[in-house]
């Protein structure tokens, strides 16, 4: 249940609401507080390109889906950030590119693997695979919890959206030979760089529109989706990400920035 009461008219709307359905959340045993700060560092980041999708992420978004409609396996890693954030998104883009769904966790404990399959179950999902003794198979090169993934789905999968993923994390899948799908606010993050494809966005706005371009997308030729595959390049996404953003703090440095009427 979310509480907080914020005017129409208020700036920030949509970010408090974001944060209150973090701490939402939290109070269900979904999300960490290490997820609470990793979301702050993402919303600094989504100040810098104006809390909107920008054209980067919709090529991203197009080559991405591009990936999912092509795999084999595809698998949906899910945390706990992901999960209070788009849990119906998340069942549905499963359902439209007929990827597993997987909770991989950060900071791994079975309540919180339990609390996050049942949430997701609530909002549709049929199956979750990563739970308890399911996570029974390791990726190399990492150590303690953080290795753990289903011989069912991350194992096994070729194709991987690991919507805000660690950056060892992403560097292990890419190792592994998976071709790894990133949503992470900030360009410069080792999981934006390490990633086959990067969605600089908010992954509130980012898997929505996932799932239409999904809808869309499916109905494209194989050597389409290929195609849309093969003209895609990350360095460039990442390179146009922060242009945009110095593009943008440029204008915004040489305009009126205050806001009472006194000051001149
Ligand atoms: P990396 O490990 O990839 O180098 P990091 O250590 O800087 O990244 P982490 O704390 O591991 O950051 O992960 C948080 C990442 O998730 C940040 O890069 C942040 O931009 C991103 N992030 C947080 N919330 C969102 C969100 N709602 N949408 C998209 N990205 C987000
Ligand atoms: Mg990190």
């Amino acid at each position: 249940m979310l509480t907080l009461w914020i005017p129409a008219s208020h700036p920030r709307r949509e970010s408090l609401l974001i944060r209150e359905k973090l701490v939402d959340g939290f109070k269900r045993g979904l999300v960490v507080p290490e997820g609470l700060i990793a979301h702050g560092r993402g919303e600094c980041f989504d100040y810098l390109i104006g809390e909107s999708t920008q054209p980067f992420a919709i090529r991203a978004i197009e080559a991405a889906v591009a990936a999912l409609l092509l795999a084999k396996h595809p698998v949906i890693s899910v945390n706990g950030n992901t999960a209070a954030l788009v849990p119906r998104d998340i069942v549905e883009l499963a359902r439209e590119v007929n990827a597993k769904i997987e909770v991989n966790l950060f900071h791994r404990t079975r309540e919180r693997e339990e609390a996050i399959a049942k949430w997701l179950k609530e909002h549709g999902a049929v199956e979750v695979l990563g739970v308890g003794e399911d996570a029974s198979a390791t990726i190399p090169e990492l150590f303690s919890e953080r290795r753990r993934v289903s011989p069912r789905g991350i194992l096994v999968a070729d194709v991987v959206l690991v919507p805000l993923e660690d950056g060892d994390r992403t560097e292990a899948l890419r190792k592994m030979g998976k071709t790894v799908i990133a949503i992470d606010l900030n360009p410069l993050s080792r999981t934006a760089r390490a990633a086959t494809i990067t969605i600089v966005d908010n992954v509130v706005r980012s898997l929505p529109l996932m799932v239409v371009k999904a809808r869309e997308m499916k109905n494209l030729d194989k050597s389409r989706l290929e195609e849309i595959l093969r003209n895609y390049n990350n360095n460039s996404t990442l390179q146009e990400a922060l242009k945009y953003m110095l593009s943008r703090l440029k204008e915004l440095s040489e305009s009126k920035l205050t806001l009472f009427w006194e000051e001149k």
